[in-house]
């Protein structure tokens, strides 16, 4: 019998760690759906990775009707997920020449850090659930941050640092309520990586900081829910 394609969703796919996790799990013989806010800019990055096996689709993880018409189309274009992935993130405490100290803390921005960073995947997830639930065992991979690390937590961006932390506690909270043997639920921090947020100087390529996720997200060497990665390895939170 023919093995099932296993298929993946990635959020805010067009750019950065998104397109170089949608790249590597397209090698590694996923069906991939690229989500990204802006759905020409999610077009020309299909075009860059070259591959069959990925679909634009057009996604703004902070706007409910575009999550469910995502569900829609997706019950109807494959009709179960394997993988989801909640990659789109901002950081944007230093935006407008503000100090990203949280003395000057817009609470505003830390709202909208929020908004994207934490509420949009409860979102996601919540919507994905009916048709992850149609595979075996489905994983979902929640892109954080070394910044939302309680055991490491240093000064400046509190929107972004209290957004990621809140996302692992998010992490935390579906992988207690949802079955371990049917989902697992875990957060990455991909390290320092050279992209638009994380700046020329980034310790590492997108090609590896796609690594863990992409590991956490596909690897049989994963087998258990509610952790917390960096380099394939299990980290304090
Ligand atoms: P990036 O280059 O700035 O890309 C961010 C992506 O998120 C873009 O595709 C962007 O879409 C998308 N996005 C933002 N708001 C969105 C929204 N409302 N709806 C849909 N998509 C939205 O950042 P990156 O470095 O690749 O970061 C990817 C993830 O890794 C983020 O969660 C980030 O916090 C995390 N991370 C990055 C680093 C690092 O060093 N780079 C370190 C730790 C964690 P647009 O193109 O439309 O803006």
């Amino acid at each position: 019998m023919m093995s099932r394609e296993k298929v993946a969703l990635v959020s805010g796919g067009n750019r950065g760690l998104g397109l170089e996790i949608c790249r590597q799990l397209a090698e590694s013989g996923y069906r991939v759906y690229l989500a990204s806010r802006d759905i020409h800019a999610g077009h020309e990055a299909v075009r860059e990775i070259g591959s069959e096996s990925v679909k634009a689709v057009k996604l703004d993880v902070t706007v409910q009707s575009d999550v469910d018409a995502l569900v829609d189309y997706l019950q109807e274009d494959s009709g179960y997920l394997d993988v989801l992935i909640n990659n789109a993130g901002i950081m944007i405490d230093s935006a407008m020449n503000r100090s990203a100290s949280i003395r000057d803390a817009d609470i505003e921005v830390v709202e909208q850090s929020f908004k994207v960073n934490t509420l949009a995947p409860i979102r996601l997830i919540n919507a994905m659930l009916p048709l992850m639930a149609r595979v075996d065992q489905a994983r979902i991979v929640n892109i954080s941050s070394g910044m939302g690390q309680l055991s490491d937590m240093g000064g400046q961006y509190p929107g972004y640092r209290l957004s990621k932390t809140a996302l692992n506690a998010v992490t935390r909270i579906f992988a207690a309520e949802l079955d371990p043997a049917k989902f697992l639920v875990n957060a990455v921090c991909p390290g320092w990586v050279r992209t638009d947020m994380g700046g020329e100087q980034a310790d590492l390529s997108v090609e590896e900081g796609a690594d863990t996720p992409v590991w956490l997200a596909t690897s049989n060497e994963v087998t258990s829910t509610g952790g917390y990665y960096r380099q394939r390895k299990s980290i304090d939170w």
